[in-house]
C-alpha cells in the first residue's frame, strides 16, 4: 500500500496488466464487471478488498502476478470457488485477487488411478470429467466449491467413510510459493511442505496443478431421504442421533446431513430441523436410521431413489444452483464428523439461529 500510493492507480493498472498473458485479463476497481469478479458467497461478512483482480488462464499468470505484487508491496489472495468463510480472508485489503478459475483442466493419469487438475477447478467440473471414465474422486459435498479449498484444509465428503478425507487423497501438487518460485510437493519431494499442504495448505502457496487418487465408481445407485421436523423435536432428534451412533458400529456408506433452515412452505413462522439421509446401495444401516427418524414424527418426508454419481449432488440440494451455492443465505449446518451431540446446546443454537433469521435486514448491511 505504501508503494501504491506513490505509484498511483494508473501505473498500478499498467503493471498488473503487464503480469498476465495475452488471454488473461486484469480488472482494476473501476471496471464494469468489478462486482462479478469480486462476488463472494459469504459477503458482506467476509469482505476482502482489492485494487485489482487478475483472471488467470495459464500458470505463468499466477507466477507473474505474485512477482508484481511483491515488487509493489501489495498483498495477494488466490480465489477459486469464492466460498471461503473464515474471517481471516477479510484481512486482505488493497490487494490483488488472483482468480484461479481459468486453470480448470481435468485429465486422467497414465495408470487410470489418479487424475490431474488445474488449481482453479471446482467440484462440478471434476465430477463430470471423471464420470465419463467411470471414475470418481474424493472432494467436498457442494458442486460450486473448489476442489482445493476443502482439500487443503482436510475436506469432508460423502466418500470419506470409504476413502478418507480429501486431503488424504492428494498425491502431489505444483505450488507457486510466496516469491513466485514454483516447486512440487509430494510424498517424495518437499515432504514437509506436502505434509503441511494437507491440512493448512492455503497458507503455504498457490497450487497451480495437482494430482489426486481416483476410484472406479461403485455401480449401486444412491438414495436420498429428507425428514423435516418442527423445533419442538430438537431434544428427541439429537438424542436419537446419539443413540444411533452408540448402536451402529459401521453404517456403511451412509451420510447424515442436518441443518436448521427457514422453509416457509413447511413452517411459515419458525425455522425447521432438516435431516437428509444419503446412502448407497442396500448394504448399509440406512433402515435403522430411517426407522429411528420416522419414530420422531417428521412433519414432512420425501424419498428419491436410483440416483447416479453424476447427478447425486444436484439431486441432494448440493448442486451449483442450489441454496448452499447461492451467496448470502442463512442456514446453520452442524459440525462434521462428531459422534455425540448435546441436545441442550443444540436447543440454544437453534434459538440463536431463529432470532438471527427473524431479523429482516442483514446486520452487516452498510
Ligand atoms: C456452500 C459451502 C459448502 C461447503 N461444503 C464443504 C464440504 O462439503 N466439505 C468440506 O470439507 N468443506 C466444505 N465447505 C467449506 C469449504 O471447504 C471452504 O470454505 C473452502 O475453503 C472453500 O474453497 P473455495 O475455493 O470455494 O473458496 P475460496 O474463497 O476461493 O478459497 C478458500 C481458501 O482457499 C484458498 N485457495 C483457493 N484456491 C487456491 C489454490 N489454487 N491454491 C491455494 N489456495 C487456494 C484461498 O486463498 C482461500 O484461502 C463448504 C463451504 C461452503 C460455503
Amino acid at each position: 500500500m505504501r508503494s501504491l500510493s506513490i505509484l498511483g492507480a494508473g501505473f498500478f493498472s499498467f503493471v498488473v496488466h503487464g503480469a498476465v498473458s495475452s488471454n488473461g485479463t486484469a480488472e482494476v476497481k473501476s471496471a464494469q464487471k468489478w462486482d462479478d469478479v469480486t462476488l463472494r458467497a459469504a459477503a458482506p461478512r467476509v469482505h476482502p478488498g482489492y485494487l485489482a483482480v487478475v483472471d488467470v488462464v495459464v500458470e505463468d499468470d499466477v507466477v507473474n502476478t505474485i512477482k508484481v505484487a511483491n515488487q509493489i508491496e501489495v498483498p495477494f489472495l488466490a480465489v477459486t470457488g469464492a466460498h471461503g468463510w473464515t474471517d481471516d480472508i477479510s484481512k486482505i485489503q488493497d490487494g490483488i485477487q488472483i482468480r484461479m478459475r481459468g486453470l480448470n483442466q481435468v485429465s486422467l493419469g497414465p495408470n487410470n488411478d489418479t487424475a490431474y487438475a488445474g488449481g482453479g477447478v471446482v467440484q462440478y467440473e471434476v465430477v463430470q470429467a471423471l464420470y465419463q471414465y467411470g471414475k470418481q474422486a474424493v472432494h467436498g459435498l457442494c458442486e460450486c466449491v473448489s476442489i482445493l479449498g476443502p482439500r487443503l484444509g482436510g475436506g469432508h465428503s460423502v466418500l470419506q467413510g470409504t476413502h478418507g478425507l480429501a486431503a488424504d487423497n492428494l498425491v502431489s501438487a505444483k505450488i507457486a510459493l510466496h516469491d513466485g518460485s514454483v516447486i512440487t510437493a509430494s510424498a517424495i519431494e518437499n515432504e514437509d511442505l506436502f505434509w503441511g499442504m494437507r491440512g493448512a495448505g492455503q497458507n503455504f502457496g498457490i497450487v497451480l496443478e495437482f494430482e489426486i487418487k481416483v476410484f472406479d465408481i461403485h455401480p449401486d445407485p444412491w438414495t436420498f431421504m429428507t425428514f423435516v421436523y418442527n423445533a419442538d423435536k430438537i431434544e428427541e432428534y439429537f438424542q436419537a442421533w446419539n443413540q444411533l451412533e452408540d448402536i451402529i458400529a459401521d453404517p456403511g456408506l451412509v451420510v447424515l446431513n442436518g441443518y436448521y433452515r427457514k422453509l416457509p412452505e413447511i413452517n411459515a413462522e419458525k425455522p425447521v430441523l432438516v435431516m437428509e439421509l444419503i446412502y448407497q446401495g442396500n448394504d448399509t444401516a440406512a433402515p435403522q436410521y430411517i426407522e429411528a427418524y420416522r419414530a420422531i414424527g417428521p412433519i414432512h418426508e420425501v424419498t428419491v431413489n436410483n440416483i447416479y454419481w453424476d447427478k447425486l449432488f444436484d439431486i441432494t440440494n448440493l448442486g451449483r444452483n442450489d441454496r448452499v451455492c447461492v451467496p448470502s443465505q442463512n442456514w446453520a449446518g452442524y459440525v462434521n464428523s462428531i459422534v455425540r451431540w448435546d441436545p441442550a446446546s443444540m436447543r440454544e443454537t437453534y434459538d440463536i439461529f431463529a432470532d438471527l433469521v427473524a431479523i429482516e435486514t442483514s446486520v452487516y448491511e452498510e
